[in-house]
C-alpha cells in the first residue's frame, strides 16, 4: 500500500510552481544590479510593486514590456537626476554626461553612466576637466573620455571587476584614436571601451604572456571583448601627450599603463607611470590614474 505522503507515479514530473521561480528571479536579478550598478537592487525592488500593478492592468507581453520600459526609465531618471544629487552632499560627484566647448569630457560609454559608475572626488573632477580643456587646446575638437570610475556611495564598496576603484579616487580613460585617414577622432572602440589592446609589437617587452605563464589567466580576461571589427588606431603621439600632461598634475599619484607602452609612450624615466602587477588585468586598452 502507497503511503499517503508518497508522491503519485502518474508520470509527470513535479511541477516548478511560479511562487517559487520568481523570488529566485528577483533575488538573481537583485544581486546582479547591486553588483554591477549599486543601487540597481534598490530600484529593482521598489519597482516590483508597480510591474504587479501593470502587469494586472496590461495582462499578457504587455504587462511585461510595459514593466520592462517603466524600469528603464526608472534607472534612467536616477542615474540622471536622483543619485547624483544625494551623492554630492557626501562627497562623490558625477563626471559630465557630454562634451560642452568649455568642458571636452564626456563618457566612453552611455552604459557606463547608466550604471552609476562615473562618480569621483571633486578634486579628480577638477584634475579631468584641466586635461580635457589643456588637451582641446593642444588637439582642437578632441574630447577626453572617461570609462569606469567609482560608484556613488560607500567607502570600499568595490566596483567590479575592477581591484581598486572603491574610493572616488581612481578612474581610467580612453586612449586617443585616429580614423582611417589619420584624422584624431573622438571614439572609443567597443561598447564599454575595454579590451582593444595595443599589444606588445616586437622586441617590446611582453607581460600579458610573462603574467599568462605565471598563471594569472585573468589578466588577458577582457581583451576577449574584442572582435577586431575596429577602424581605429592607435595614436600614439596623442596618448603620450596625454600620459605626460596627466603626470604633470601634482595631485595624480599614479597612473598605470602596461610596461611596453610606458617605453613605446617615451615615459621610460617618468615614475608616476608604474606597472599593476599581475593580478589586475592589462592595461594596453586604456589609461588608469589615481590620486
Ligand atoms: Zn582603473
Amino acid at each position: 500500500m502507497r503511503s499517503p505522503t508518497a508522491p503519485a507515479q502518474c508520470g509527470l514530473r513535479p511541477r516548478v510552481s511560479i511562487y517559487t521561480v520568481r523570488p529566485l528571479k528577483h533575488a538573481l536579478a537583485v544581486l546582479l544590479l547591486t553588483l554591477l550598478t549599486q543601487v540597481g537592487g534598490i530600484l529593482y525592488l521598489l519597482h516590483i510593486p508597480i510591474a504587479r500593478k501593470l502587469r494586472s492592468l496590461f495582462p499578457g507581453w504587455r504587462g511585461s514590456l510595459i514593466g520592462a520600459t517603466s524600469f528603464i526609465i526608472l534607472l534612467v531618471a536616477a542615474a540622471i537626476w536622483v543619485i547624483p544629487t544625494v551623492a554630492r552632499p557626501i562627497g562623490r560627484v558625477p563626471l559630465p554626461l557630454r562634451a560642452t566647448t568649455e568642458v571636452p569630457l564626456a563618457p566612453g560609454g552611455w552604459l557606463t553612466v547608466l550604471a552609476n559608475r562615473h562618480y569621483v572626488k571633486p578634486e579628480m573632477l577638477d584634475v579631468l576637466q584641466g586635461v580635457a580643456k589643456r588637451m582641446a587646446a593642444r588637439f582642437p575638437g578632441t574630447e577626453l573620455r572617461y570609462l569606469d570610475a567609482n560608484f556613488p556611495f560607500l567607502e570600499g564598496y568595490p566596483l567590479l571587476p575592477h581591484r581598486s576603484h572603491d574610493d572616488g579616487n581612481k578612474v581610467d580613460i580612453s586612449f586617443l584614436y585616429l580614423d582611417e585617414q589619420g584624422k584624431r577622432v573622438n571614439a572609443s572602440p567597443g561598447l564599454l571601451g575595454y579590451g582593444y589592446v595595443e599589444a606588445p609589437g616586437p622586441g617590446e617587452q611582453d607581460q600579458p604572456a610573462v603574467c599568462a605563464d605565471r598563471g594569472y589567466w585573468q589578466y588577458s580576461l577582457l581583451s576577449t571583448l574584442n572582435t577586431d571589427d575596429t577602424d581605429l588606431t592607435f595614436d600614439e603621439v596623442g596618448t603620450a601627450w596625454l600620459v605626460r600632461t596627466i603626470t604633470a598634475d601634482p595631485r595624480i599619484g599614479k597612473v598605470f599603463v602596461e610596461p611596453h607602452l610606458k617605453t613605446r609612450l617615451g615615459q621610460g624615466g617618468n615614475d608616476k607611470v608604474r606597472f599593476h602587477g599581475c593580478v589586475a588585468v592589462r592595461h594596453d586598452d586604456h589609461i588608469h590614474l589615481q590620486l
